[in-house]
């Protein structure tokens, strides 16, 4: 069978495919281990994507860095799973359907609570796998096996129990509550949805009657038209202005309501008149202080922000009407001090755009503190790592001031609390399942909770919810704490520290197969009831002008346009090499663009290796060991020991750069070598060995090598571009792979043995030499195809070895027709170049440009001394050179040394020009 490729690289076509292939094989499939299985874990959580969500660039980064570094992982021999799965996305959901509705006329309250959550369920079927059928698109290899929603049978009963759970153990209480209300979404929404602008806005003064009194007691406040559920006015104990009217009353105005002067902390005698009015239904602060005295909470809005009939004259009012007609019957009463101008941070809905209002509602919290407490220390102790390291103080900032969590929801679509109300005794019942009966007076007049919970409450808990808790299982054994998270800054809060919180308190004392721990580098930690070891905070991905992608700005780059146009592989590729950790990316599509070219470039490469190989050795394939070993490397030329040497380096450095999330510098250092080093010199070096007339043996030895390289150099690749080289690496077993899939190969790992530091020497000073001549032709502009004698001087010689050596390539390489050498210094001629180990001169009759020659060889000179410079500044450097291993300060030594010969040459140069 001979080896085959289709001569045009065609992105689509093999990306398609190899998908779909993927999924069907389910070659990602984990399935539960069984006991006495030592493998090391790498455990993953995608974050659930919403399932009314498109794909967009910050998936895609997401994704590209955890599928590279699943791939790696399974490719090391990890026991690795990917667990994906949809969110279904509370209020983003309902809100899409009710518009849906609303475009055919009806409307959610008409339909009903159940008909309504069915259709949502109709369009969770139709429409909610596309973000997921986006995702395979991407190569994502995660375990389709074990894909969940959020609102799942099992999911949800786990929800319940938590909750129950919860509730039992105190850690769950509902109360009348100041939440930030929507109007629109008719919901509370936590603190952070609420997203604040600063807006200019107006300070009113009002100033109001003290009762039995001619003053008055003059208060300020953004938003007049909450006077009207003032409960009273406080001052400060220690303001000695209002010491006279302690225990009076004041009459508030438009109302003619007698509330109390109050003395309390909330008044600052140095802020304003140092008064303040105190309304508890609708702000939390005054909440608060309303609760120290007892003050009753009167509520002037309903649930559309309208006033409400507490609101006497202003009821059915719109909030912001009912403001401008307070503020009109205030100034016509007298009570108005004035208005000043005034920079407000308005309140807004994230989602609806909505100004949220301040409201007095029944509510379900869970009460945090405790629960905050070890999630703080499992991130202080280092249980769980956060990189960059920054993000770590943010997170401990924000968990050592966190409040309650509204976890209610007035909302359709979600997990509808499991609480039941009877409409007899009014019993609250918190139970798993619907009770029959009161479980007090054995009513069957039970109504469940109208609210749902907060989205994340049920993402929280997926850590272990998705390996089957509230039960013991082996999954959990294996697979928890999952290894690593790697999410976006945006939802640390959301969602990172509720699943910390979480895990921590419902799975302490899980205990996890010592083995699998030790061989997956956690043995050192103790707390197994963390969510996860390590969270990794990726970058966000910019325009290429570096501004923030936004609808409104137009400037949203789409991934998918990208990858029809340039392919999965180069866009997976633009995102690695670009990220380079805490940096933003600017996505460029011109990188994409030449990321392409790369993968055309590797492309070509096979095709010219498989038009060899089948020709010489038909029959050959890849060694299929894990290392790329050139055995018995004594034997072969130089290019091979060379080209053998530093795709281990390569593989070291490349598996080091990955270990620390260092994307960019192992996607920069594999492109350097495949295009660099293996395409642009390798196939050159190796082509006489594969010519016509060439010795049968070599001619074999060389396909060998090449393949099996190639081989090492797809692996080595995979993680990034999982296409291109899953269909090369096919192709290079002739369609009869040992393994269903390169994913299944093992990853390349360095082979120290393989490092020849002689061989990569001496290949340096040839490419030296080459790039030298090519340099100096284009300079003197000998046309392309001219084959042009070349003198070589050098003083060494085993230098003088080399090159004799390696005369046919260099002729071929340079394009020159004799390599001579000459016994003396070349440094004076024109067409010349010197290194500290040759010079040469390309003999090519042309006038020398005297200016120029010497502004070129000034400049030389300063970069040399820069160098001279840096080389000495780290050899004087004590603490360097203790730190330093011992070949780096010998390489620095020997450059230094290279250095001064090659300035002097330099220095005698500039002076014959003179
Ligand atoms: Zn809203
Ligand atoms: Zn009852």
């Amino acid at each position: 069978m001979p080896h085959e490729l289709p001569k045009a690289y065609e992105p689509g076509a093999i990306e398609a495919r190899w998908a779909e292939y993927w999924v069907r094989e389910k070659l990602f499939h984990v399935e539960t281990p069984p006991p006495g299985d030592t493998r090391p874990v790498f455990t993953l959580l995608l974050p659930p994507p919403n399932v009314t969500g498109r794909l967009h660039m910050g998936h895609m980064l997401n994704q590209t860095q955890m599928d590279i570094l699943v791939r790696w992982h399974r490719m090391r021999g990890f026991l690795t799973l990917w667990l994906p799965g949809t969110d279904h996305a509370g209020i983003a959901t309902q809100m899409m359907v009710e518009r849906q509705l609303r475009s055919e006329g009806k409307s959610r309250l008409e339909m009903g609570r159940e008909k309504f959550v069915e259709r949502v369920w109709e369009w969770k079927q139709l429409y909610g796998g596309a973000i997921l059928e986006q995702m395979k698109r991407l190569g994502a290899s995660v375990d389709w096996g074990r894909e969940y929603f959020t609102m799942d049978e099992n999911l949800s009963r786990a929800v319940r129990e938590v909750f129950v759970r919860l509730y039992e153990a105190g850690l769950i209480y509902r109360g009348k509550y100041i939440v930030n209300w929507c109007p629109d979404c008719g919901t509370a929404i936590s603190d952070l949805e609420v997203k604040h602008e600063e807006v200019a806005g107006k300070l009113y003064e009002i100033r109001y009657p003290v009762i039995g009194t001619d003053e008055f007691i003059t208060v300020a406040t953004t938003r007049p038209e909450t006077m009207l559920g003032d409960t009273a006015v406080a001052v400060n104990a220690a303001d000695e202005r209002y010491t006279h009217l302690h225990g009076k009353k004041v009459l508030l105005p438009l109302m003619k309501r007698e509330i109390p002067i109050i003395l309390d902390e909330i008044a600052k005698p140095e802020f304003g008149t140092g008064a303040v009015k105190i309304t508890p239904a609708h702000d939390p602060n005054d909440f608060e202080a309303g609760k120290r005295h007892n003050l009753p909470q009167i509520e002037v809005m309903d649930e559309q922000a309208r006033m409400s009939a507490n609101a006497g004259p202003y009821a059915g009012l719109d909030r912001f009407v009912a403001r401008e007609r307070v503020v009109a019957d205030l100034v016509a009463q007298g009570f108005l001090v004035g208005a000043k101008d005034y920079t407000i941070a308005l309140g807004k809905c994230d989602r609806s755009g909505t100004i949220v209002e301040p409201r007095l509602s029944e509510q379900w919290f869970v009460k945090i503190a405790p629960l905050a407490k070890k999630a703080i220390e499992a991130v202080e102790s280092g249980e769980i790592r956060i990189t960059p390291d920054n993000y770590r103080q943010i997170y401990l900032n924000w968990m050592n001031n966190i409040h309650d969590w509204t976890i209610s929801r007035q909302l359709w679509w979600g997990h509808r609390i499991p609480v039941w109300h009877c409409g007899d005794c009014k019993a609250v019942i918190v139970a798993r399942e619907a009770p029959a009966k009161c479980t007090r007076c054995g009513s069957t007049k039970l109504e469940q909770d109208t609210d749902v919970l907060d989205t994340w409450f049920s993402s929280g808990l997926l850590p272990f919810t998705t390996l089957g808790w509230p039960e013991k299982t082996r999954d959990q054994e294996v697979f928890y704490p999952t290894t690593l998270l790697i999410t976006a800054y945006e939802i640390l809060f959301f969602w990172v520290a509720r699943m910390i919180m979480f895990g921590c308190h419902f799975m302490e004392g899980h205990k996890q197969d010592l083995t699998v721990k030790k061989a997956s580098g956690w043995a050192e930690k103790k707390n197994d009831s963390v969510p996860f070891r390590e969270v990794y905070i990726h970058a966000l991905v910019r325009d290429a002008d570096r501004q923030k992608m936004s609808k409104t700005k137009g400037n949203v780059i789409d991934p998918l346009e990208i990858i029809d146009r340039f392919g999965t592989d180069a866009t997976r590729f633009t995102l690695a090499a670009m990220a380079a950790p805490g940096t933003d990316i600017a996505f460029n599509e011109s990188r994409t663009d030449g990321y392409r070219a790369f993968a055309n470039k590797i492309w070509n490469a096979a095709r010219f290796m498989f038009m060899n190989v089948d020709r010489i050795a038909p029959e050959l394939r890849p060694s299929t060991s894990p290392s790329t070993r050139l055995e018995a490397f004594q034997t072969h030329p130089l290019e091979d020991r060379w080209i053998f040497s530093l795709f281990n380096r390569v593989a070291k450095e490349v598996n080091e750069a990955l270990n620390d999330y260092r994307f960019h510098e192992a996607a920069n250092r594999i492109y350097d070598f495949f295009w660099g080093s293996f395409c642009d010199w390798y196939l050159e070096l190796i082509k006489p060995r594969l010519g016509e007339g060439a010795n049968p043996e070599t001619a074999r030895q060389a396909c060998a090598s090449l393949i099996n390289l190639f081989d090492g150099a797809l692996r080595l690749l995979h993680p990034v571009m999982p296409f291109i080289t899953e269909e090369i690496w096919h192709a290079m077993y002739a369609g009869t792979p040992p393994l269903k899939s390169i994913a299944l190969a093992a990853y390349p790992q360095a082979d120290d043995m393989q490092i020849d530091i002689a061989a990569e020497v001496d290949m340096a000073i040839l490419q030296d030499l080459i790039v030298s001549v090519r340099n100096i032709r284009a300079e003197l502009k000998v046309e392309p195809r001219a084959k042009v004698p070349l003198e070589v001087f050098t003083s060494e010689s085993p230098v003088q070895k080399l090159i004799d050596d390696n005369r046919g390539v260099i002729e071929r390489l340079a394009n020159l027709e004799n390599v001579q050498f000459v016994p003396s210094s070349l440094t004076r001629l024109s067409g010349a170049r010197s290194t500290a180990r040759f010079d040469v001169h390309v003999v090519y009759e042309k006038k020398l440009d005297v200016v120029a020659e010497r502004e070129r060889l000034s400049k030389e000179l300063e970069k040399m001394e820069k160098e001279i410079a840096n080389g000495q500044r780290q050899l004087g450097n004590e603490q360097f050179l203790a730190k330093a291993p011992a070949n780096v300060v010998e390489g620095i030594r020997r450059r230094a040394e290279e250095l001064k010969v090659l300035r002097e040459k330099t220095l005698s140069k500039v002076k014959e020009l003179t």
